[in-house]
């Protein structure tokens, strides 16, 4: 058990950060303002982006795909195209407000707790970007036997998260334990939960709900993962 179980008024509080940050959100993946690292920094960025992507459109996603955690839609974009079905779940309508591909006909839409969801509908792949990161260590085995549990079998998993130099970004004000204090463009602090897993530890609590998942990293700056159910 982790030293600082997460409470559900962390978790709520997690999620409460990220309807307030909706319409800036997306300045972190463009780089935009306090982002803005100069040319050098910000290509080291995209090229690295470019990589976890190029993992992304080189998997398998098969036909009917659930994206959890989609936020603004940066990964939907790249999903939505490829799929027969696009299911996203996210707890924050006013992330969901900026995702452009919410109103494509193959695309369904959840405001869900992902902490309590569940569905009967079986999917090709399950994929979740900058998410697993969110999800609370004594949460971590729970959160793979769900994703293997709305898998078909000889499902695909496809996950991509920060590496921990992301403790550095401009709005983060302090970290201790599985705990991050993030800073909004008003000036206001919300605590969230960041985990920088070890691949070792998602190999394993992957492996234990039945997905083989190979973990890898950008360069300096992501950790993606490839998963397939047995
Ligand atoms: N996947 C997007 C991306 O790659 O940019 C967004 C990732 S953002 C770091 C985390 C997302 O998790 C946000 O869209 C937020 O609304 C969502 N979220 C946070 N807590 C949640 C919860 N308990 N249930 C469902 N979604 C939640």
């Amino acid at each position: 058990m982790a030293e600082d179980p997460i409470t559900e008024g962390d978790l709520a509080e997690q999620l409460a950060y990220y309807s307030q940050r909706a319409p800036h959100y997306d300045d972190w993946w463009l780089r935009r303002g306090v982002f803005d690292k100069g040319d050098a920094a910000n290509s080291v960025w995209f090229r690295e982006a470019g990589v976890a992507l190029a993992a992304l459109e080189a998997a398998d996603l098969g036909a009917d795909v659930l994206e959890l955690a989609p936020g603004t839609g940066t990964w939907s974009v790249h999903l939505a195209p490829r799929a027969a079905t696009l299911t996203l779940v996210d707890g924050s309508a006013e992330m969901l407000a900026h995702n452009p591909v919410t109103a494509s006909p193959q695309v369904r839409t959840q405001i869900a707790d992902l902490f309590t969801w569940d569905t009967e509908e079986r999917f090709d792949s399950v994929v979740f970007t900058f998410w697993i990161s969110h999800v609370p260590r004594e949460r971590l085995a729970s959160f793979f036997t769900r994703v293997a549990s709305w898998l078909r079998p000889g499902g695909t998993v496809f996950f991509v998260d920060d590496a921990p130099v992301s403790s550095s970004e401009p709005h983060v004000a302090a970290t201790a334990g599985q705990k991050m204090v993030r800073l909004l463009n008003d000036g206001t602090r919300a605590t969230i939960v960041k985990n920088f897993y070890t691949a070792d530890e998602l190999v394993d609590a992957a492996v234990r709900a039945g997905i083989t998942l190979q973990v890898q990293e950008t360069g300096t700056l992501f950790q993606y993962g490839l998963g397939r159910k047995h």
